[in-house]
């Protein structure tokens, strides 16, 4: 199905051809109707993402679908057109925003053509790319949203537990679906929209934390940070307060720090840290292996655990350099009293591996991708009570 699609009411024929014209010319998938009830219809099973509504039909009221649209929460931008004069429109669009639909605009009839198209590219663009501007609407609307990852750990009578998960944003997109953090976590660290976000991912975690203590449910959660907004030195206690404030217990928040490489002062970020670590955070060094993380940072930092970069991990038993590298991490890490979770693990045989070299945490396709809170309160619920195995089954 097209990404665009328009829906037009409008008793005039002439009027509904053009708006088809145009708006087909600007690479819309296109539905006109003069009839209410088939409109009614149309919203539900064509999800348009513009609607344009004449407001004065016989036989129908154009405010009354306006209040249609906000009942069932219509998502599309609206653009109404009448003949009525110009303020009767700005009043019409101003109800519609107090509704809380998305108004687009406001047109005289006879629809200015040029008007039209154009209104009809822009939307097209802000809505379908993905930039500043529509990250930034995207994190105001709460429309990134957190999966979570099981890690598995190895416990004492040597079978694996899932003991924590780690937070991975998403942003719910209405044109592409499910966007991966790669799509827009660089562009909100150039963009200086990453605070935002990450505020937001904070937030939803500590209260799927606590939602999840209330349901029997403990877990540890790890939630990645970039390491360009380590220069705040009121970062340590908001993020106390907010987890107090939740009842949380520090110990339970992993703080995953992923090097891009702009720490812009090294002393700052330390300060940081450590006094994250002095409150009983837990701190791991992302991706390490990759770019910018180094062994002096591993040495100066105040990091609890180390994560092996997938690429490493998903290589381990195929390839000898990236074993040794993988080996060396696990010495390295061992004699710094430090422990290592190895990411991307995506068969039995690397776990298998892994354990031999005394690896104890663990995070891959193996056991899940990231999933939806609720699958995966499921897939922890089943492969934890699953005492029998001293080997993970394949999650279904
Ligand atoms: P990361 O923190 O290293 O996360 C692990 C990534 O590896 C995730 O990709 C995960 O889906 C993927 N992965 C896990 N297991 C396997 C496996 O067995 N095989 C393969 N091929 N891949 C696996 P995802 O979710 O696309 O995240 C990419 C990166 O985006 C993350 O890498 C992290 O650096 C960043 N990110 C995600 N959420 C946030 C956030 O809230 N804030 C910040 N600052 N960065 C985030
Ligand atoms: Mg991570
Ligand atoms: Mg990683």
């Amino acid at each position: 199905m097209n990404h665009d699609r328009l829906l037009s009411i409008d008793d005039e024929p002439a009027v509904c051809e053009l708006i088809k014209n145009v708006a087909e010319d600007v690479g819309y998938a296109v539905r006109t109707t003069s009839d209410p009830d088939e409109f009614r219809d149309s919203v539900r099973s064509f999800d348009p993402t513009v609607i344009v509504l004449d407001l004065q039909m016989p036989g129908a009221d154009g405010v009354e679908l306006l209040r249609y649209l906000a009942e069932v929460k219509c998502r599309a931008q609206v653009l109404v057109v009448s003949r009525a004069d110009g303020k009767n429109l700005e009043t019409v669009k101003r109800q519609g925003m107090a509704h809380g639909l998305d108004m687009m605009g406001a047109l005289c009839k006879p629809v200015p053509v040029p008007e039209l198209g154009t209104l009809l590219k822009n939307n097209m663009e802000v809505d379908g790319e993905i930039n500043e501007q529509s990250l930034a609407k995207a994190i105001e609307n709460g429309d990134i949203i957190v999966h979570y990852q099981p890690k598995i750990h190895l416990t004492e009578n040597g079978t694996w537990k899932i003991d924590a998960v780690e937070a991975l944003a998403r942003w719910q997109h209405a044109r592409h679906g499910l966007v991966m953090p790669d799509a827009f976590v660089p562009l909100a660290e150039e963009t200086g929209l990453i605070r935002a976000l990450s505020e937001r991912v904070f937030e939803s975690v500590i209260k799927q934390v606590r939602e999840w203590s209330d349901e029997g449910l403990v877990l540890s959660v790890a939630v990645n940070l970039s390491a360009s907004i380590l220069d705040d030195l009121r970062f340590p206690d908001q993020l106390s307060s907010l987890v107090r404030q939740h009842g949380i217990e520090e110990s339970r928040l992993i703080v995953e720090i992923t090097e891009s490489g702009v720490m812009s002062d090294v002393a700052r970020a330390m300060d940081i840290l450590t006094r994250l670590r002095i409150k009983g955070f837990r701190l791991s060094i992302d991706d390490f292996g990759l770019g910018y993380s180094s062994l002096v940072q591993l040495y100066r930092m105040p990091f609890n655990e180390v994560k092996i970069d997938k690429s490493f991990v998903m290589e381990a038993i195929n390839d000898n350099e990236a074993r040794t590298i993988v080996c060396s991490i696990l010495g390295l890490a061992n004699s710094l009293g430090m422990s290592v979770c190895a990411e991307g693990v995506e068969s039995q045989k690397t776990l298998e591996f892994l354990k031999s070299h005394d690896c104890k945490t663990a995070q891959g396709y193996l056991v899940s991708a990231p999933v939806s809170p609720d699958a995966a309160a499921r897939l922890i619920r089943e492969w934890n009570s699953d005492k029998d195995g001293t080997e993970p089954r394949k999650a279904p």
